[in-house]
């Protein structure tokens, strides 16, 4: 520790235990932790810290494990908006079916993504699941596309929880007779593009990141692939995309283009640390490899893709990117069609799906479950600085009890956190060196008020779409 006895901090957290699984143990018992200006500035036995650190709160953590701040690196928050409309049991395709075919996809999400809904009425909506997001536990979520990112922003920067979140551009969609035909100007959605990273990029606070997401490989003529990687080169702003998400979305592409969309994505450029793709279930050897050597993240929803039946696990891609060195980070993909997912669903659908795949209960680790489900890749900015319990890092943190009976008294974080934890262990929630939520709420927000605005809001998009 670098300071000397008696310097001042604003947190002083106290008597927990930290995991940190980028640490040797990975568990540091009766620990104490110093935050100032949002960084950790110390970590080590409770009483060294206490010695060195004056803090304007001491938080007394006995009792529980810190973590870092869990990430969602995959959720539709503008989808929310589609809660506008009642409920209607399936009688035809519904949001992903029809087997997951992207001629179906495609054009749903173009129209969905030019929704046009006010910023103040998206804020009101997406609020109350970034409620149920920070009280899971998740201190950072990936947005993956969709309308609204002026309310998305609005809304994150009001509750304090770290965000990515940028347009979502295609230029490509099916029309009606089931052809892929150019239906937008590449030229203007990179102007699109652009405006949102002036506007957007390190707003509230820092704590909101702009990304530039193309819609999906097949959605992106080549022109607009090769304008995203100039346009996030040039700015240092990550991108990512919805990419080889299923086996028929893969068979579509190539016959459309000719040309496999590890291919083409190389092409033009866009394969970079900066980049993340999305679902990537489908993969061969070769794209691993390409992967691989471009330095790129892949994204995986296990409980999302289940629910949507895209076939994903089929190709054994995690634990194949895994083993070649790809970082893989978790998300949700939630949208209406199904409930906020907590990082414990998370955690528990990969473990699950992965296992019973290989049929083997070694194929993914606990600890590699873990640090999915607490590594954000590039999309929330800040490289090095988020995913870990060290010095140096920005305190995104998570405190959990793991006293309750559920934990069947088990002993190590490990398996606390990835097979015992539910969200309601989780006490305190910290993102930026702010603790957001205390006691399991949210400090300083009326939820109710918030769960009335957004029915309100709802209801006025209702009668305008
Ligand atoms: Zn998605």
């Amino acid at each position: 520790m670098s300071s000397t006895p008696g310097s001042s901090c604003d947190l002083l957290i106290a008597g927990g235990r930290i995991l940190d699984l980028g640490a040797e143990s990975g568990v540091l018992d009766d620990a104490g932790i110093a935050v100032h200006d949002g960084v950790i500035v110390g970590v080590g036995p409770s009483a060294e810290v206490e010695s060195l650190w004056r803090a304007t709160r001491v938080i007394d953590a006995t009792g529980q494990v810190i973590s870092a701040g869990f990430v969602d690196a995959h959720v539709h928050l503008g989808a929310f908006l589609d809660t506008a409309r009642p409920y209607q049991p399936s009688t035809g395709p519904g949001l992903f079916s029809g087997g997951g075919r992207i001629e179906v996809i495609l054009p749903m999400i173009a129209r969905m993504c030019s929704m046009s809904v006010p910023d103040a009425l998206v804020a009101a909506v997406v609020r109350p699941g970034l409620v149920a997001m920070l009280k899971a536990g998740i201190t950072g979520v990936v947005d993956a596309g969709g309308p609204g990112v002026g309310g998305v922003v609005s809304a994150a920067a009001e509750l304090g929880i770290r965000v990515a979140v940028g347009p979502s551009l295609a230029d490509m969609w099916h029309d009606e007779h089931g052809r892929l035909v150019r239906q937008a100007d590449a030229d203007r959605l990179l102007d699109q593009a652009r405006a949102a990273i002036d506007s957007y990029d390190w707003a509230g606070h820092g704590r909101v990141r702009a990304v530039v997401s193309g819609v999906e490989t097949m959605g992106c003529s080549d022109e607009l692939l090769a304008g995203i990687a100039e346009l996030t080169a040039a700015r240092d702003v990550p991108t990512h995309l919805h990419s080889h998400v299923s086996e028929a979305a893969v068979q579509a592409h190539d016959a459309a283009f000719g040309r496999t969309a590890t291919q083409r994505l190389s092409a033009a450029g866009m394969l970079s640390p900066r980049c993340t793709l999305m679902h990537a279930g489908s993969l061969t050897d070769d794209d691993i490899a390409v992967f691989a050597e471009t330095g790129v993240t892949v994204n995986h929803n296990p409980g999302g893709n289940a629910l949507f039946g895209f076939g994903i696990t089929a190709g054994r891609s995690v634990p194949r990117l895994l083993d070649a060195g790809v970082p893989v980070v978790l998300g949700s993909d939630t949208a209406p069609s199904f409930a906020v997912s907590t990082p414990f669903d998370m955690i528990h659908a990969a473990l699950m799906l992965q296992r019973d795949l290989a049929g083997r209960d070694d194929a993914l680790s606990l600890e590699q479950a873990l640090a999915m489900a607490t590594h954000s890749g590039p999309s929330l900015g800040r490289p090095g600085q988020l995913g870990r319990v060290a010095e140096g890092q920005l305190a995104d943190l998570v405190l959990l009890d793991t006293a309750g009976p559920h934990h069947l008294g088990t002993d190590h974080p490990v398996p606390a956190l990835a097979l015992h934890a539910r969200t309601a262990d989780v006490a305190m929630v910290i993102v930026d060196g702010r603790v957001v939520v205390e006691h399991g709420d949210l400090v300083g927000v009326d939820e109710a008020a918030l769960a009335d605005s957004a029915r309100q809001a709802r209801t006025a998009i209702a009668a305008h779409h």
